[in-house]
């Protein structure tokens, strides 16, 4: 399936797939088609904005600039990791590319290096623009990493594409060096985990009332908990199972930040008595200051009892 997704059709996959969709006002209008076609499509392109702020890369991707006119993308994926959508339809991003790479795309194949521009890439590729400086410093914070991960799949999704369908700029078009910060074989792999996993309900789940990406995530909890645990204790794989595996983490997770919390308070008194004991330590045997230590730390070990913490789960 290559015919490219309608507006409504892009927002649903992208939701499915759990992201915070925002809808950028005329977005599902604004595109070049008057420029040049706009399919068949046959994969997804990751670029960074060499912008920063989220507004401004936004308004950026939508209105283009004097040399090129918007929208420069379908999709700008910011550090929160929010999909901005600023484009339907052709738009102006890939540029011309290679024709091998396309070819390898459409069949699913490792790419050859890209050394030609010789196709339009407009045509063929869905885009989006993640806001990064580019320079190799600024950093790509994990939500925005799982972002692209998640719309790059929610579209393989969609046209039943394999992660081999997702490129980055620098791929596809000489001289070109984004996305930069990450490796494109990293995200596909990312990708390809994602796309084992389906956002349908399975049978047994539909009691439970989840939304799509809950469902998404007890498969994916499921396969982990069968992959490294064998079979579950009773030897089903009923979900619920999976449930008290979660709880059981929540709890243990609970009990460690507060072990954490109750060291680093020991450690501040530790740090101020040995700061008080230090003015006066002239006038101080060092068995005073054993006592005068030890009696400190007691007042905080009291606090190194786990407390019983419900998890909200
Ligand atoms: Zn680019």
């Amino acid at each position: 399936m290559s015919t490219p997704l309608s507006a409504d059709q892009l927002v649903k996959a992208l939701r499915d797939e759990g992201l915070t969709v925002v809808e950028i006002a005329g977005w599902r209008t604004h595109n070049r088609n008057h420029k040049g076609p706009f399919g068949p499509v046959h994969g997804v392109m990751i670029h960074h904005t060499v912008t920063s702020g989220t507004s401004n890369s936004v308004a950026l991707c939508y209105n283009g600039h004097s040399d090129l006119p918007g929208p420069l993308c379908h999709g700008v994926i910011d550090k929160q990791g929010r999909v901005h959508l600023v484009g339907n339809g052709r738009a102006n991003h890939a540029g011309s590319g290679d024709g091998d790479v396309l070819t390898a795309v459409v069949n699913e194949l490792p790419l050859p290096a890209d050394n030609q521009a010789d196709t339009d890439g407009n045509r063929y590729f869905y885009g989006f623009e993640c806001i990064n400086l580019g320079d190799g410093k600024d950093p790509w914070p994990e939500v925005q990493l799982l972002a692209i991960e998640k719309a790059a799949a929610a579209i393989c999704r969609a046209h039943e594409w394999s992660e081999r369908s997702v490129i980055g700029h620098l791929e596809w078009q000489p001289g070109k060096i984004d996305p930069r910060g990450f490796t494109m074989q990293s995200m596909r792999a990312r990708v390809a985990d994602r796309l084992q996993t389906s956002t349908t309900p399975l049978p047994q789940e539909d009691d439970m009332a989840l939304t799509a990406e809950e469902h998404r995530w007890l498969a994916e909890l499921r396969k982990f908990a069968l992959d490294y645990h064998g079979k579950l204790a009773d030897g089903t794989d009923d979900p619920r199972d999976v449930y008290d595996y979660i709880r059981g983490t929540a709890r243990d997770s609970a009990a460690l930040k507060a072990q954490v919390s109750a060291l680093t308070a020991a450690n501040k008194t530790l740090v101020d008595t040995v700061a008080r004991l230090a003015a006066d330590v002239g006038d101080l045997d060092p068995t005073t200051i054993v006592r005068e230590l030890t009696a400190a730390l007691e007042s905080v070990e009291l606090r190194l009892e786990i407390p019983d913490t419900t998890p909200t789960s």
